[in-house]
């Protein structure tokens, strides 16, 4: 129950018509895009400006009632759900972009804005903000860089940490820092803008952004390949990228994924097709051309099966197709699926792939494996299908497992909010678990912003 006081002084700070109390609006915002971790708080609150955030941080610390920052809440990783009670602070109203300086290609913005409309304002001037999530849609650019959002893109362009040049952030304290700068040269101080990317609204809450944007390629061509395996696939990546090429985005899908796709929306594949590349490069027109041959040549030496291009809007999209009708092709195999978001060396993709099929035998289950081939990035999709049979929970520890001994990472985009929270020993040692635990108590002496995530409990 939240102390009546402080109620009455949240009230009185921000007008009680941007805090809300209601079992509605608890519900609205007990939830992120992960279906599993659900929990209420016992308030909304709406903050308009970074003073605001700043007296409701102070009157928190001082009433001890914990803090949910909330973008966007399309997280896969429960970070913005109040596991610990006390109240969310919606970060909708920060939803200004309040300078493009094409010279200095960059973009002061606040943490509300939708992805997508900061891709869409510059894209008018020739500009590009290269961090493209899935989800630009509905995200914001707050919880992007509370998560260090990947995405299509991060091949080539790398993810969003690569972009975030300053950042305002309201400490749990209320003070107001600021860090990094405009200049792309800065070793004034520590580091800490990449401190708090990536920090999943654990150590501030960002109320403002300097991020860096890019010339907007002049052209972009798409392909497909496939190959019998995903161990042919692995070659032909490795023989493009030793072509010198550098795409821009390298999708994959396995033999499960290729084959609920084409059962859905019959798309061409052939049965003998195990595994599909999605290739896209980007750059000046004239060296395109080129590029796209050079990528087709190294797939015919790796046994390419079909090879498709992209001459038009129309044609890509339907290159595209296969890749954005996964989601619901497999809803045909299992609605109930048990997800992951892990990353491996590229070069250990084809290995990963191999441990995962292990284990799906292991305990007669459904694996299906997608996602950004470029950066090693693996989508993972777990379902004992249609045989009502539970889910063996133990066959995702070894999933776990199974990265840990290829040295891969539990979480490569999706972050690790309070649904990771427990297994982060197995990348993180004791020494440096200490080490992050005393940053937090250092910026959060009494655990109120966003308890739960991140950190696990010391026991
Ligand atoms: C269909 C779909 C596709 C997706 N595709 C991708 C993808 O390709 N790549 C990828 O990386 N992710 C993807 N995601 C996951 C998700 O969209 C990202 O993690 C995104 O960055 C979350 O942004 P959000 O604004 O929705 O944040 P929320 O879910 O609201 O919050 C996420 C975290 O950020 C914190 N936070 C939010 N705002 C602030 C702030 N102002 N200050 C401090 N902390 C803050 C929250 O406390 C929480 O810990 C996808 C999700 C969906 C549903």
């Amino acid at each position: 129950m939240l102390n009546q006081e402080f109620v009455a002084k949240i009230e009185a700070l921000l007008g009680k018509d941007r805090c809300s109390f209601s079992p509605e609006d608890l519900v609205a915002y007990s939830y992120d895009a992960n279906p599993e971790k659900r929990a209420q708080g016992e308030g909304v609150v709406s903050p308009k400006d970074k003073e605001e955030v700043a007296a409701i941080l102070k009157l928190a610390y001082e009433y001890e009632v914990p803090v949910t920052p909330r973008g966007g809440g399309s997280g896969y990783t429960g970070g913005c759900v109040p596991v610990g009670g006390g109240i969310v602070m919606a970060m909708d109203r920060f939803n200004k972009i309040l300078e493009i300086d094409a010279d200095n290609y960059l973009v002061i913005v606040e943490p509300g804005v939708v992805t997508k409309d900061l891709q869409a304002a510059v894209d008018k001037i020739g500009l590009m903000y290269p961090p493209d999530p899935a989800s630009t849609a509905f995200s914001t650019i707050g919880g992007n860089i509370a998560e260090n959002a990947g995405g299509i893109r991060a091949v080539k362009y790398g993810v969003t940490k690569h972009y975030v040049m300053g950042l305002e952030v309201v400490l749990p304290n209320g003070d107001i820092v600021k860090t990094g700068s405009k200049c792309i040269k800065d070793v004034a101080g520590y580091n800490l803008t990449e401190l708090f990317v990536g920090s999943e609204g654990t150590l501030g809450v960002i109320t403002k952004a300097v991020v860096k944007v890019v010339p907007k390629p002049e052209a972009r061509r798409t392909m497909t390949a496939t190959f019998s395996s995903l161990e042919k696939a692995a070659e032909a990546v490795k023989a493009i990228y030793a072509t010198g090429v550098r795409p821009a985005t390298m999708e994959f899908l396995d033999r499960i994924s290729v084959e609920a796709v084409e059962k859905a929306i019959s798309f061409g594949a052939k049965p003998e097709e195990g595994a599909l590349l999605l290739i896209e490069v980007d750059g000046a027109e004239l060296a395109l051309t080129p590029d796209v041959e050079k990528i087709e040549g190294a797939c015919k030496k790796c046994g390419v099966i079909t090879f498709r291009k992209a001459e038009t809007y129309e044609e890509r999209e339907a290159l595209w197709a296969a890749r954005r009708a996964l989601s619901f092709a497999l809803t045909e195999i299992a609605t109930e699926w048990e997800d992951d978001d892990v990353s491996v060396p590229i070069a250990r993709i084809p290995q990963m792939i191999r441990k995962l099929d292990e284990i799906a035998e292991r305990h007669d289950i459904i694996i299906a494996n997608f996602g950004h081939y470029g950066d090693g990035n693996i989508h993972i999709g777990m379902t004992t299908g249609k045989s009502g049979r539970p889910f063996p929970m133990v066959a995702k520890e070894e999933v776990v497992q199974a990265v840990v001994e290829l040295e891969g990472r539990i979480a490569a985009e999706h972050g690790i909010g309070c649904v990771k929270v427990e297994n982060l020993h197995w990348n993180i040692d004791g020494p440096t678990m200490a080490m992050m635990r005393r940053f937090k108590n250092l910026f959060d002496p009494k655990g109120l912003l966003n308890p739960g995530k991140v950190i696990p409990s010391e026991d």
